[in-house]
């Protein structure tokens, strides 16, 4: 058996930038929830995706937390969200005692529907925020998702976990909203063992968000709260990794830009084989390389054929309308749409009882190992199991005959 083959894991930079930056903390003792590299990668992160502003929190489920708390959300506000996604998105929904209403995606995207947003409004005028996600760094069509809320006044909240150098149309993701997250997760493109990060262009909020961040301190000698805090500040240990991270995201996107084009060149003529859309408005990080699998070959023969040769693969995320959890929630769908050339998936989900367009992808899809540390050897061996199970396949088909 070969070498394990991971999905998505930390790769920290060859030149030793974090381990620089660490040792810089640790030279001015400042290994506290403070100091000169909170503030810097603060700026820094801000600087290359083109916010204003940002704070440096100690996850992106935190930082998602924040905005809705930035926005407002209290007791039994209804917060439309992403259902195609994990389940960091939603959970901080809960947290703030609010409602979710959970919305579909589309085939064009992975992404919120724009049609099934414009549905979710007709039927919960009174919704207070939107929470829409930019999935396996694929960008959604934010330009039409940031008209519609704007067109009903109701704050944007882009979850960009997955999407730290992506852009749309040139603009990176995570900045056409009110509110941007970024998360620095372990299997995230750059990581800083787990952390995250609040953009906004609203100096206040984000200086507020600090301020909750850090257990809510009024200006005073003694400790005085008028506010319920929370302890959600980065250490400014974890932001020297990030600002060495930093550093190379250009590089760890080209790489994983690499790794899509080798699996879709490989792959792609595969019977019922798709690969994960790319538009022409879209620049993904390619995060995680996914694809579609709509003929006889199902996403778990994918996984457990990869598995028995010590390779990590995934389904996609189950939508969060379809989990026990949030079961109880109500779930706008896309699937009425009117489709003029229907695709393949169309078809497929057409014929198999209706299922919502983000049910089709998680019932369909497999993350491929997208490990920016793959050497060609080993995207080679990846291709090549995934292709003997065409082989044996048809085989079997043969002997059927
Ligand atoms: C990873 C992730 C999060 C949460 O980030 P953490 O830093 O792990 O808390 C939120 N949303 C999505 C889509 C993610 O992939």
């Amino acid at each position: 058996m070969g070498e394990k083959i991971f999905l998505s894991s930390p790769h920290m930079s060859d030149e030793g930038y974090e381990m620089e930056y660490i040792k810089e903390a640790f030279d001015t003792n400042w290994i506290a929830p403070l100091g000169e590299n909170v503030n810097s990668f603060e700026k820094e992160l801000a600087a290359k995706v083109g916010a204003k502003h940002a704070a440096a929190l100690t996850s992106g489920t935190a930082a998602i937390h924040m905005a809705l708390k930035a926005v407002g959300i209290g007791e039994g506000d209804i917060v439309f969200c992403q259902s195609l996604t994990f389940s960091a998105t939603a959970n901080p929904i809960i947290y703030q005692n609010a409602t979710p209403v959970f919305i579909d995606s589309d085939y064009e995207t992975w992404n919120m529907s724009p049609k099934a947003l414009e549905k979710a409004f007709g039927k919960y005028p009174n919704v207070k925020a939107v929470i829409v996600v930019h999935l396996y760094g694929l960008s959604a069509d934010i330009d039409k998702i940031s008209e519609i809320c704007k067109k009903h006044n109701v704050p944007l909240i882009e979850d960009a976990a997955e999407s730290l150098g992506t852009y749309y149309k040139g603009k990176h993701t995570g900045t056409f909203g009110d509110y941007g997250v970024f998360s620095f997760n372990g299997n995230k493109i750059i990581t800083t063992s787990g952390g995250g990060m609040l953009v906004s262009n609203n100096e206040e909020k984000i200086k507020k968000v600090r301020f909750w961040a850090t257990q809510a301190r009024d200006q005073a000698r003694h400790y005085q709260h008028s506010e319920i805090g929370f302890n959600y500040r980065m250490s400014n240990v974890v932001a020297g990794i990030g600002r060495g991270q930093l550093k190379v995201l250009d590089k760890r996107v080209a790489k994983k830009r690499y790794i899509y084009e080798y699996y879709k060149r490989e792959l792609s003529g595969l019977d019922g084989v798709d690969f994960m859309p790319v538009n022409e408005w879209n620049q993904p990080n390619c995060w995680l390389s996914c694809m579609m699998l709509s003929g006889a070959v199902r996403p778990l023969d994918v996984i457990l054929a990869l598995e028995k040769e010590n390779i990590e693969s995934r389904p996609i995320w189950k939508p969060m309308h379809m989990q026990p959890v949030f079961e109880k929630y109500d779930f706008i769908s896309s699937e009425y749409e009117e489709v003029e050339d229907m695709t393949m998936q169309e078809v497929a989900a057409t014929s198999e009882n209706k299922v919502s367009k983000s049910q089709w992808l998680f019932e369909n899809g497999v993350c491929l190992p997208s490990d920016t540390k793959m050497s060609d050897v080993e995207l080679d061996r990846v291709c090549k199991i995934i292709k003997g199970l065409w082989n044996e396949c048809s085989d079997s088909n043969k002997t059927r005959v």
